[in-house]
């Protein structure tokens, strides 16, 4: 069971480990929100997974609430994805030719989201890349829109006013686009920004500008600014982009298979003209993927003009952890329910939690992804969501720690439950949340 006196538990391996990392890795880190920097102390390295809980370095095990940052709806080291990786192994790790279960993999991406044509890469990040290159080559057309606070990867293009760590950082940085040094402006200016769910500010971008805009890449939930959810009229605007000749791209990494067999876009009744996934689809494991419409993916290499490779694309194991998540998922079509009334009660038990304890929270939930906006709300775009009490939000997740609870540790970040949340999981975690706003203020 989790720690749940209020009494720190040793951190002394991880801060070993920590300072041996600061050496070798910048921020001791391989990604930049796994430092803690917004909210403080030492990050705890993990030495295993399992289930609902993490262990760290020094023994310590945690409710986990990240799941790897969404890949783990299943819970962590779950026997068929393990299994299937193990045996995926033994025929040999990397062909640099393509085999059976990328085959596999595809047929069901396609057959679940409605896509008619799926490319593999190895990270979110190359999918949204990928897919915008696809939408220019297409189109003809040079520029591209993205909403203020959605983030989709790392690539310069989408480096413009974008959420996840950006946003956590944005006081560092500065929150002008571009979003990081090393994004020349001339990248920056191809980019267009609008604020999520304006449709009215969207309505009228395109109509001056959208002659000239390839594509409206959007997070159709936003997990990236802490959790945001689209209007209706928003949604109607998206919808509009197209009577402009610009594809509409869904960016499910986040999303996809996490909302809904179909993702949020399915959730949601929106149907994009490409879609691009991460996360579930590799099962932890490093998968990306863009998919959609084969009158545009026919427009990728070899079949097309649209250059796109990679080494590693379609990897054996990385398929096989896949296919081994979207197979046990169809397989327990009461999953999506379950995660829905877990994540729901979370909420609710978290709301009354703050009101005891005379903490005003903002809580935007969807499906297994949630966010507690320390500020009154509500939160619908970047700006709103900017306004929360960052300082009160480190306050509250320390407490959490320290009794065992493992949260997203910034304030801009959703967290994600997997099936293997239970009530136990429920009830330790909301009486650690109830101790832990009792700390703030
Ligand atoms: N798009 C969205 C919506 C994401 O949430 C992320 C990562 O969190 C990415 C793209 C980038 O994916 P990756 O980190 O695998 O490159």
């Amino acid at each position: 069971p989790p720690v749940s006196s209020s009494a720190a538990p040793s951190t002394a391996q991880s801060e070993a480990l920590f300072e041996r990392a600061r050496k070798v890795t910048p921020g001791g880190v391989n990604s930049p929100v796994r430092a803690f920097r917004s909210v403080g102390g030492v990050p705890r390295f993990m030495a295993s997974a399992d289930g609902a809980y993490l262990t760290d370095a020094d023994g310590t095990r945690y409710i986990d609430h990240i799941g790897s940052w969404g890949p783990m709806i299943l819970g962590h080291n779950h026997p068929a994805i393990r299994e299937a990786i193990v045996a995926a192994a033994q025929d040999g790790t990397s062909f640099g030719a393509p085999g059976w279960r990328e085959v596999e993999l595809a047929e069901l991406v396609c057959q679940v989201t409605g896509a008619q044509k799926v490319r593999f890469v190895n990270s979110g990040t190359e999918a949204t890349m990928s897919a915008l290159r696809l939408a220019r080559g297409f189109t003809g057309r040079k520029y591209t829109l993205k909403f203020r606070g959605n983030y989709h990867g790392h690539a310069d293009a989408l480096l413009v006013e974008a959420g996840s760590g950006l946003m956590t950082n944005a006081a560092e940085l500065g929150a002008a686009a571009p979003s990081s040094a090393g994004v020349p402006d001339e990248y920056a200016r191809l980019t267009l920004v609008s604020e999520y769910n304006d449709a009215g500010a969207l309505d009228a971008l395109m109509a001056e500008r959208g002659h000239e805009i390839a594509a409206v890449i959007f997070e159709p939930v936003v997990g990236n600014a802490g959790v945001l959810l689209p209007t209706p009229a928003f949604l109607l605007a998206l919808h509009r982009v197209r009577e402009h000749g610009t594809l509409l791209i869904a960016d499910e990494v986040m999303t996809g298979f996490r909302l809904s067999p179909s993702g949020a876009t399915g959730r949601l009744g929106l149907t994009p003209d490409l879609s691009c996934w991460g996360k579930i689809i590799g099962g932890g494991l490093p998968v990306g993927a863009y998919g959609g419409r084969a009158e545009i993916m026919d427009y990728v290499s070899p079949e097309g003009p649209v250059y796109q490779a990679g080494t590693l694309s379609g990897n054996p194991l990385a398929m096989s952890a896949g296919l081994a998540t979207l197979r046990a998922l169809q397989a327990d079509p009461g999953l999506y329910e379950r995660l829905d009334t877990y994540t729901a009660r979370l909420a609710e038990g978290l709301r009354e939690a703050a009101q005891e304890a005379g903490v005003t929270v903002c809580i935007n939930v969807i499906g297994s992804m949630l966010t507690v906006f320390f500020q009154a709300g509500p939160v619908k775009n970047y700006t709103e969501a900017a306004r929360s009490d960052t300082a009160a939000f480190a306050v509250w997740f320390q407490g959490l720690l320290k009794r065992g609870v493992y949260w997203a540790p910034s304030q801009y970040e959703s967290i994600f439950i997997s099936g293997a949340h239970g009530e136990t999981e429920l009830q330790a975690t909301l009486a650690a949340a109830r101790d832990a706003f009792g700390e703030v203020r």
